[in-house]
């Protein structure tokens, strides 16, 4: 090895790529080995709250990230049945809030910025079309067999998964806990704006709540298109990601939502469908100088939009626990699931009693709305202090 420790990271998505930018940060080397051929990346847009933006302030991308991305003016609510809107949160009030805005991107656009950091960074390479063939011992140092590059044998300070939900990393952590299906799919399309009807505005992010489903939407590509995904509960589990979704089955799905609703899915010209697995949090994610971060630790259900959130937020605490270790890999790992397990949790625990709260229907539809047409933005953003107040070097964000 040479005289900086290199991890190795497998897989560069989202928690792959802010990884090797958080341990460049921290005076280390680092490399990225990800299977496919080509950087692409999975669904068209991401929603990004003001935590992920500060750690990406910390990285030095907020210019590049503003750039490409938008702030919304509104996060709209809607009844999905009758189309009434039950609360309207002007966006402008997380900027005052936390100091950092609510944004939307295309995830193309994200994976570019993250992707010129890495290749503009100091000891960080990324390896495109390899996958990890074996990991040796030898007198308490670490090689790690790359396959399907040049096969090459490298020394390294530690191992990271950040190879996503379906992880094969993981097989490395004994214990580690596999992806669980939620029973529940995700619809994804994207409509450009010049085929967008009227209840598809550019300038906000639209939320629509029904019985077992709800419908996202908000714009990508500087407002040139609307990215829309819904989530329905249905039991159909075929892996994968890029599934075609049948436009009849969509439609017959949200039956009897409003005509904006229906409206919208008219306007799609081909549906992706893909279904949801999530990975339990509270087992182990390290074992000696292995570690997981991201899905392949903790992939959950996208009601609150933090997956990749909580991706960035893990990859700025790994960097803290090296650089804090020196490089020791064994320790900073264990700080590092030690400092991200309880909040990683409550947020996973949250996305999921989200999606009771989104999906529900009766009674219980009907206090929910009442509750949101009562709160108010302020009351809102109050509740949600504790996710989107964190920053990175131990602070929480808790306002208890
Ligand atoms: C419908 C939907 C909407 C979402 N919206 C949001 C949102 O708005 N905001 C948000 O924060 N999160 C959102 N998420 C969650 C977010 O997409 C994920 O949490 C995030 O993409 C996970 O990133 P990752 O890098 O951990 O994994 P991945 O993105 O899955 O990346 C894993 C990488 O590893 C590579 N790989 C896999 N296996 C290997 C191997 N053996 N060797 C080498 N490389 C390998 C893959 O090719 C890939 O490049 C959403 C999720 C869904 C399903």
């Amino acid at each position: 090895m040479g005289e900086r420790p290199t991890f190795l990271i497998i897989g560069a998505g989202i928690a792959g790529l802010t990884t090797a930018l958080a341990i460049a940060r921290a005076g280390f080397d680092a490399v990225i080995a990800e299977r496919a051929e080509a950087l692409s990346e999975i669904g068209a847009g991401i929603q990004l709250s003001p935590n992920a933006g500060r750690v990406l302030a910390d990285l030095g991308l907020d210019d590049a990230i503003a750039t490409l991305a938008l702030e919304p003016r509104l996060i709209d609510i809607r009844d999905g049945a009758s189309g009434a809107v039950l609360t309207a949160l002007p966006v402008e009030a997380f900027r005052q809030r936390y100091g950092f805005p609510y944004r939307v991107i295309h995830r193309a656009d994200l994976q570019k910025v993250l992707a010129d950091a890495v290749k503009a960074a100091h000891g960080v390479t990324l390896i495109l079309g390899a996958v990890l063939d074996d990991v040796l011992a030898r007198d308490d140092t670490l090689f790690a067999k790359l396959k399907g590059h040049r096969g090459e044998v490298m020394e390294v300070a530690g191992i990271i998964g950040a190879d996503g939900v379906w992880s094969t990393t993981r097989d490395r952590v004994p214990g580690a806990r596999g992806p669980v299906p939620t029973g529940r799919t995700a619809w994804r399309t994207v409509i450009p704006v010049d085929n967008a009807p009227a209840s598809l505005p550019t300038d906000r992010v639209g939320l629509w709540l029904g019985p077992n489903a709800h419908l996202v939407h908000y714009p990508i590509a500087g407002g040139a298109a609307v990215n829309v995904v819904a989530i329905i509960a249905e039991r159909w589990a075929k892996p994968g990601w890029n599934a075609r979704g049948d436009y009849r089955l969509i439609a017959e799905r949200l039956n009897g939502w409003s005509p904006e609703v229906r409206a919208i899915l008219a306007a799609a010209a081909t549906w992706q469908r893909w279904a949801l697995n999530a990975v339990d949090p509270t087992g182990p994610w390290s074992s000696g100088a292995t570690t997981l971060i991201g899905d392949a630790a903790h992939a959950m259900v996208p009601f609150l939009a933090q997956g990749a959130v909580m991706a960035i937020e893990d990859a700025a605490v790994l960097g803290d626990c090296l650089a804090a270790t020196g490089g020791n890999a064994e320790p900073a790992f264990r700080a590092y699931e030690a400092q991200r397990r309880q909040r990683v949790t409550k947020v996973w625990n949250v996305a999921n009693r989200t999606g009771e709260h989104y999906h529900a229907e009766g009674l219980t539809a009907r206090v929910r709305d009442l509750a949101l047409r009562a709160a108010g933005t302020r009351l809102i953003l109050m509740q949600n202090d504790w996710i989107y107040r964190w920053r990175p070097n131990g602070a929480t964000g808790e306002t208890g």
